[in-house]
Parts: structure tokens; sequence; C-alpha cells
């Protein structure tokens, strides 16, 4: 037996058994081993019989007095009960609904019993424990009681003492597995070794050993994310690029062209994206800056060397309203840049030409000066990556809110289909950018291939925004306040968590979630409420996902232009939109938002210079929902609460589905500094020693299966 052997050939396990295994993916050994505890019952504590509490959790060796099993008729359920008795008393132990175990235990036989004291003074009991006869087994070896009891991700039918059932005698049987992980690399980080830490992750004598098992585990994951990630730099720094060149004067009076003085980290980190522009080979950086920072500029001036240089430049952002945004803000600062810009969307295609000269095209007009190379900035949507559109010399790539695309969709632009020239192997550089403050764990790993440019400040004269948890009994006054704000001629958001109102079927039973989220807000609700009750004399209007680009765009120019004064929305506004009247952010069940997220809505106030207000609702009175909205109301930055929230929410959402193919132990360590530089360290160590692997066939083969699990993702 090794690690692949299927499972359904290993004898004692049947059809029945492998398919509810196959329901959890384990197939092989391999899975089956890998298929870790994701806690552990305590029974280690072998207890007297007459010293029980109830309450606790605990083993007992006794032997069964008396067993039997019977019908309850109110409640039609079958109870197993036993009595065992050790030499300082009795206790019973119940079982509902497992009528087999009747037949499996024996009266007179000797057993340990794991499981909870249950019950009141009067009648204490066993509830539903593990058993394991006792006359069978040696010290040690117990898989069910008295110990660290490994408990599994379970499916339907199959427990974790099927599970554990299993897993015990296949450890034995497969005997020590060599570790991929190079020796010098566990003894540095004081890790065990392969067959150690399956063993100890399962079974555990004492819970630190699991802990330990389970950090090795985790670093195995990290560092070969980190090999991957340092081989893809490394392969990237060794392409080419075109160098993209300016004069320091020429730099300086496109700055100048700016309706605003740049802020220090502005220009710190406009100078290493310029920088890096004039290297021959790809540069593959991430501009990251608070909501609000300024970092469309600084990709647009980079866009305007590029031009300069005459190359190309697509400018992609995930929604037509930031698209049209930015489109607007480049041809209004650089009006008289003579070359093509242009924007295409799904709806929409547009191009200008210097002042006046602004003019919606044709697709097919705007596709083929794309590809003649006589437009020079692109700004869309991701229908600027999607088939038809190519381009003549296409020199740098820029991404917005970067997070909100899936690998694949950003590699098509940073590393290959759009080729920088047809028919060469130069890439793009590539530029990408995010308001979402990614964590210094995560970008120490999964995001470990970029180069980092941050904006740590905003732009001055900036207010701080007022932020309140609201009690629903305030909502009146909440109410009235928007009225006052919108009466100095200011406007508000209003976000809700979902478009429609919950519907119930006929009959249906409704669960706790169910009803709670039945009370969520959503947009077309209040937008009655709001239009016809609240505000009949305001102007409201409402925004969502479900509505066509084109209507949402008009809807948003509206906005900007102040036709309205309150705008519903779903989070679709979540990304970049820019209304500098807009003062008020009011969030419906915030609850229901990540901080990061209430983080982005909020910076969607205070671009003016107005004072400016966020106000929470929530009708969750759990202690955890208030506690995390109090984290938005002191955080001071959008680091901060980025490392709350993978603390509390974990990596998911910082990741996107793409990139949450990670396993669990990995994920968790995400949160661990230590390990993720660690792991760090060893990769780097390794790739300048032996960047082949050549003395470690092992790990050789198990990091090219890494890549290809990564690449399938
Ligand atoms: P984000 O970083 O969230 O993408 P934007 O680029 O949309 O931020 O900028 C937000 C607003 O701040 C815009 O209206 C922009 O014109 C303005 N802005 C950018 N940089 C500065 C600056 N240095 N001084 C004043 N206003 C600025
Ligand atoms: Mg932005």
């Amino acid at each position: 037996m090794d690690l692949n052997t299927e499972l359904s050939a290993i004898q004692g396990v049947g059809e029945k058994f492998s398919a509810k295994l196959q329901k959890l993916n384990i197939r092989t050994v391999r899975d089956l081993l890998w298929h870790f505890p994701f806690r552990y019952e305590d029974y280690s504590r072998v207890l007297p019989i007459g010293e029980l509490e109830v309450g606790q959790t605990a083993t007992v060796q006794g032997r069964i007095h008396q067993l039997n099993t019977r019908r309850t008729w109110k409640k039609n359920l079958l109870i197993t009960e036993a009595i065992i008795v050790d030499d300082t008393g009795g206790i019973k132990a119940v079982w509902f609904n497992q009528p087999y175990i009747n037949n499996v235990l024996r009266e007179g036989g000797q057993y340990n019993f794991a499981g909870k004291v249950t019950g009141s003074k009067r009648e204490v009991y066993l509830a539903s424990p593990s058993y394991e006869p006792l006359n069978k087994l040696g010290r040690g070896e117990t898989k069910h009681t008295a110990g660290l009891i490994p408990i599994y991700p379970e499916t339907r039918g199959l427990t974790s003492k099927g599970l554990r059932y299993l897993v015990k005698p296949i450890l034995k049987s497969v005997g020590a597995i060599e570790d991929f992980i190079p020796q010098e690399i566990l003894r540095e980080n004081k890790l065990p070794d392969l067959s150690v830490a399956l063993r100890r992750i399962h079974f555990p004598l004492k819970l630190e050993d699991a802990e330990i098992a389970k950090k090795r585990f985790a670093f195995e994951d990290l560092f070969l994310l980190q090999l991957n990630n340092l081989k893809l730099k490394s392969q990237l720094s060794q392409k080419q690029a075109i160098p993209l060149k300016i004069e320091e004067q020429e730099l300086a009076n496109l700055i100048e062209q700016l309706p605003f003085k740049l802020t220090s980290s502005q220009k710190e980190s406009l100078g290493e994206i310029i920088s890096d522009l004039q290297n021959p080979h790809p540069m593959n950086r991430l501009l990251q800056g608070d909501v609000g920072s300024g970092k469309t500029v600084i990709a647009a001036v980079a866009a305007i060397v590029a031009a300069k240089n005459g190359h190309q430049a697509v400018f992609m952002a995930p929604t037509e309203v930031l698209a049209g945004q930015h489109y607007r803000t480049i041809t209004n600062i650089f009006d008289d840049f003579q070359e093509g810009i242009a924007l295409l969307t799904a709806n929409k295609a547009e191009v200008f030409y210097g002042r006046n000269l602004g003019a919606k095209t044709s697709k097919a007009k705007l596709l083929k000066e794309a590809a003649d190379g006589k437009i020079k900035i692109i700004i869309g949507t991701h229908a600027v990556i999607q088939k038809g559109v190519s381009f003549n010399r296409l020199a740098l790539a820029i991404v917005d809110e970067q997070h909100r695309f899936g690998v694949a969709q950003r590699a098509m632009l940073a590393t290959g289909e759009k080729k920088a020239a047809p028919d060469s192997d130069l890439l793009p550089h590539f530029l990408s950018m995010s308001a979402t403050p990614i964590p210094r764990t995560l970008s120490l790993t999964v995001f470990g291939d970029l180069d980092l440019s941050t904006i740590t400040e905003l732009p001055a004269g900036r207010k701080e925004i007022i932020t309140k948890v609201v009690d629903p009994k305030n909502r009146a006054k909440a109410y009235d306040f928007i009225r006052e704000q919108i009466q100095k001629g200011r406007q508000a958001f209003v976000i809700c968590p979902r478009i429609e109102p919950g519907a119930v079927k006929e009959g249906e039973i409704l669960s706790e979630a169910k009803k709670k989220a039945l009370e969520l807000k959503s947009v077309k609700e209040e937008f009655e409420k709001l239009s016809k009750k609240i505000f009949p004399d305001l102007r409201v209007v409402m925004l969502h996902g479900k509505m066509k680009g084109k209507e949402k765009d008009q809807i948003m120019k509206e906005f900007q232009d102040h036709k309205h004064d309150i705008l519903i929305s779903t989070s679709v506004i979540e990304v970049g939109v820019d209304v500098p009247n807009a003062t008020i952010m009011m969030i419906e069940g915030s609850d229901r938002f990540g901080l990061a997220q209430l983080y982005q809505f909020r910076g969607r106030v205070g671009r003016g210079e107005h004072q400016s207000f966020c106000l929470l609702f929530t009708d969750s009175d759990s202690a955890n929902a208030q506690k995390r909205l109090n984290f938005l109301v002191k955080a001071k930055n959008g680091f901060e609460l980025a490392e709350k929230d993978l603390q509390l929410r974990g990596p998911g959402q910082f990741l996107g589905e793409s990139q949450a193919g990670l396993p669990d132990v990995a994920m968790d360590a995400l949160k661990d500094i230590q390990l993720v530089k660690a792991t760090r360290d060893a990769a780097k160590k390794i790739l300048s020693d032996d960047p082949e692997f050549s003395a470690y066939p092992l790990l050789k083969k198990r990091f090219q299966e890494f890549q290809k699990e990564i690449h399938l993702e």
C-alpha cells in the first residue's frame, strides 16, 4: 500500500463505503490521510463513575450491567440504554435511533465509554457516548475513547467514527513516507517530518502535538506557494518588455497639467512606476491606496507616458460606471492630447482626439483604430480583453480594482494573449490597483509575485468622515438629518444588502437564517418607502446590478450632475464612484458586509469640501456584529481594517473565489505572519542555492504537481 492506492482496493472497504468516501472527495490513501480533523474531543480523563459531574466530557471504564432498546411512543424514537458500572458506581448511557448498538455491545462486557455527562441532579447519563471494548486493546491503542479523539468533516452516513476506523490501520500500513520538504528546512523550523506529522494530526497525544503537525502542513502549502511566486517573479524578470522613456521635464509638464498638487506618496508611487516602465523587463506592480487617495491620476500619467512613446496602453475597470469615470477624468485633464483615447464597454464606444473631438463611434471603427495603433489609450470594462480586440503596440496594461477580476482575466493582460506587439515575445508592463489594502501576510504569499507601491495618505483638506452606528429607534432622527443635509444642497447614498425583498413560498417553514434574511432591507422596498413616504418631496433614485449597464451609467451620471438627491443602491457602487457633493453614506444591514467593504462604501463620501457622515444601521444585536462595526468607527485606515477582516473573516474575501483554492490549513495560516516569513525565507534560500531542485528530487516532483493544481484552478 502507498499513498496512491485506491481505497476501494483495500480489503474491508466495500462499494457503499467507497461511495460515501467519494462524497468527501476521498479516493486514495493520500486523500484519506490528508482529510484532517478540524477539532479533537478531549476524552483523556478516564474518571471513576462515582466522581462524574454534569457537563464534563470524559471517558469511563466499566462493565455493562444491563442493555436494552425501546421505542418511545410520543416521539417515535428508538432509545438504546445501557447501565455501566465500575467499582465506584453506575451510570446510564443513552443512544437515540441507533438500535444496532444493542447488537454490538454485550451485557457483561468491559468497555471504554466516552461522551458528555448530561442531565440533571436527579438523572445523569452519558449522551451517545463512543465506545470500545476493553479487553482486546492494549494501552494507547484506543481510537474512539480515552485520549484526544479526532473529529472530521463528515457526510451523510459517514461519521468521524467511520473515518477513524479507516485511518488508524491505514496510517500503520503505509509506514514511513518520505518527506519532500528538505530535512534541513524542517529542522530549522522545528517541524516534524511528514510521517510523524500525519500520525500526530490524526491521533495526537496532546493538543500541542496536533498544533505542530498542523503547522507542518500549513508550512508545506505556503512553502510551495512561495516557491511558485518567487519563480514566477524571476521568470518575468527575464522576459522582455518595451522600455518607456520620459524626460524629467516632460514628466514635470504632465504633472503640471493636473488640477491639483500630488501628495508626496502619490509622487513616490508614480516615481516607482515610471522607473519600472523604463526597464526593458515587464513591470508587475500593484498600486494600493485607500479609497480617494488618488490612484487614478497616477495610472493616467503612466498611460500617457506609454502613448507619448508611441505605444498603447489599456486600462480595465470592473464596472461601466468606473470605466466611464476614468475616461472622463483622463480626457478632462489631458484635453489637449491629440492622439486617440477611447472608451469601450459592452454598450459604449467613444473616441477622443483632442479638445472638442470626443465623439461616439462605432465599435467596429474603434476596434480597427486600436488594431492600427491610432488609438493610444483604451479604457473600458472587460470588453477590452474580449475576442476581436487587438492592439498594435500594447506596452502597458492597467487593471483597476484588481481583486474584482479573476486570475485568468488578469493573466490575459499581464502575460499572455495580448502581446505588446504582434509576433513578438514582448510583454506589456502591468499595473494593478486596489483600494482593498492587502494584509501583509497576503502580500507576502498569494500576491508574492507582485511589487508594491502604496499611497499612504489622502489629499490634503479631506475631513474625517463622522461614523456612527445608529440605534434602530433613532431611524426617524437619521432621516431628519438626511433631509437637513439635502436642504443644504448635499446628496446621500443609501446602501442595501440586496435588490428584491425576500420571498416566501406558500407553506414554507422558515429557518432562523431565512427569517433573518427576510428582514434584510432591499433596494426596491427602500426605494418605495423613501420616495413615497419619507422623502416624497425629494428626488430619489435607485441603482442595482440587475439594471442594464446603460441605465446604470445614465443614473450615475445624473447623480453626479446633481439631478437626484438620494441614490439607493446595492453594493454595485462599492468601487470607485466619485461624487464630491455627496456627504451621507447610510448603510442598511451593515453587519452583512465585510469591514473592508464597508470601508469602501464609506469612501464614497468625504470626497469634497463638506463634512461627511457614515450612518451604519443594523438589526443584529449580536455582540460580534456590534464589535465589528465599532472597528469601522474607530479605524484609522484601511490597512488596519484589512488586518482585522483577515482575523475575523479569513482571507477568502481578499482572494476572491478564483484564488480561494488553497487548502484550509493554508488559508488559516495566512493569518500567521511569522510562518509566512519563515516559508518565504526557506523558499528564497532553496531557490538561490538550487533553483532546479537537483538535490531534491521529491521536492521537484511535488512542486510540479503543485503547479499543475494551481493552473487548473
Ligand atoms: P482612488 O484612489 O479611490 O481611485 P481617485 O483616483 O478616484 O481615488 O481620486 C479621488 C478624488 O481625489 C478624485 O476626484 C481626484 O481627482 C482627487 N485627487 C486625486 N489626487 C488628488 C490630490 N493630490 N489632491 C487633490 N485631489 C486629488
Ligand atoms: Mg479608484
